[in-house]
């Protein structure tokens, strides 16, 4: 399949993918602007009227059930945090980072956290210690999107499904599904195996039309907002990206 490039709108709303080609053609164009090289997001410059939403279905109570969910970052719990209160679960965050390089890094963004933390009154359980050379080892012989990312997907879910399980939560899930710069349909996937492994429920959701509220929401918070993924492989690839996309 050719390398589809993300598009947002003029107000960050996700959009249908396009190919490499047209996203190019229309940032030379002037029609949008590069938010990104790797993978290349564009963000269009002109507003896009969007079908009017037909009327969503209520969403589902889950009023009484715990819910333990797997923190990335605390912009991305910003949102995600609401949306799971919203749907009437007590949430619980999960601190799990192996994949966040360097070790400042990793730092910088529990703090960020904790920051967040106290300040919505969210209960955190912090998995001790920087289990960063379990990461590297796992993916030592494959350096490459998208099969890394799912090493690290399945290394962190399978953590959480496991956290979840022993203190007996009812469903577990993954702040990784507000982002456009994931892999939704795998971390899906993955987190329906682990969670059956575990014996514990997997919340899947697109929660991507929260991304715009999640920057907004950071900010508010006054929360480090970090510039690449995680791993060292992306960081080398987003100032790769920046350095004029040399592969
Ligand atoms: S890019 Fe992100 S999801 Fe992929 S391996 Fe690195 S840290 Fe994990």
């Amino acid at each position: 399949m050719p390398e589809r490039a993300i598009v947002l709108d003029a107000e960050g709303r996700t959009l249908s993918p396009c190919s490499v080609g047209k996203a190019r053609r229309l940032v030379a164009q002037g029609r949008a602007e590069r938010v990104r090289e790797d993978p290349l997001t564009i963000r269009l410059t002109r507003a896009v009227a969007l079908p009017e939403p037909t009327r969503p279905p209520a969403p589902p109570d889950h009023t009484g059930e715990r819910l333990l969910l797997h923190i990335c970052c605390g912009p991305c719990a910003t949102f995600t945090v609401g949306h799971f209160r919203g749907l009437g679960y007590d949430v619980t965050g999960y601190w799990f980072g192996p994949n966040i390089h360097p070790y400042s890094e990793h730092e910088r963004r529990r703090e960020a956290l904790e920051k967040l933390a106290a300040a919505i009154d969210l209960p955190v359980i912090w998995e001790p210690g920087y289990a960063m050379p379990a990461f590297l080892r796992l993916v030592a012989d494959t350096p490459d999107r998208p099969a890394r990312c799912r090493l690290c997907y399945r290394l962190r879910l399978a953590q959480t499904a496991r956290a979840a399980a022993a203190g007996g939560f009812d469903a577990y899930s993954t702040t990784l599904l507000i982002s456009p710069y994931q892999d939704l349909d795998a971390i899906g996937a993955i987190g329906e195996e682990e969670g059956a492994a575990h014996g514990v429920r997997f919340h899947y959701e697109n929660l991507r039309s929260g991304f715009a509220a999640h920057h907004r929401l950071a900010r508010a918070h006054g929360l480090y907002m970090q510039r690449y993924c995680g791993c060292l492989h992306s960081e080398w690839e987003g100032l790769r990206g920046k350095q004029g996309g040399a592969r």
